[in-house]
């Protein structure tokens, strides 16, 4: 999956959930200073942005359609669902996706087996448990390789 071509262009860009993953990418993508907007159902979430994070925060429920055109989802090019929550994640890439017409929808799934809801849907997710999985393998297969070698 390719989220964004280049850092050029990345347009407004809507992150809902600012726990560890939500907040690391906010201040990531801030960095390069593009239109960035947070939303958090927790206040104290906030408090994971960096000092120079340069987006706008945003309390509220993102499974509220007013939050989200509060957020000026209308004109998002991206919208990256990352809460606790995969039915949150999949209601919230659902709206963006069908009611909204974002090109670009983005959903953490903590749960693998629900990935062909979402293909179904046309939405990309980030599954930590298959890429843990996946990266877990490679370590085993370059442990063995050396192993090998000795
Ligand atoms: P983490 O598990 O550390 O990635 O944190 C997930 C974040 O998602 C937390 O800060 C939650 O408050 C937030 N969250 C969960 N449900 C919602 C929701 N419906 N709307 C906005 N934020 C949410």
């Amino acid at each position: 999956m390719k989220l964004f071509t280049s850092k050029k262009n990345r347009g407004h860009i809507i992150i809902i959930g600012c726990g560890r993953l939500g907040a690391n990418l906010a201040n990531t993508l801030s960095d390069d200073e593009k239109s960035i907007v947070i939303i958090d159902k927790n206040k104290d979430s906030f408090r994971k942005l960096s000092s120079s994070f340069g987006g706008i925060i945003l309390t509220g429920d993102a499974t509220e359609i007013s939050v989200l055109i509060e957020a000026e989802i209308e004109k998002a090019t991206a919208v990256i669902s990352v809460t606790n929550n995969d039915n949150t994640n999949i209601m919230v890439a659902q709206l963006a996706k069908e009611l909204f017409q974002i090109g670009q929808v983005v959903a953490r799934l903590y749960d693998p087996e629900r990935e062909c809801v979402y293909r179904e849907f046309n939405i990309d997710t980030i599954c930590p448990a298959v890429l843990s999985t996946k990266e877990i393998d490679k370590l085993l297969d370059a442990s063995e390789e050396m192993e090998g070698v000795v």
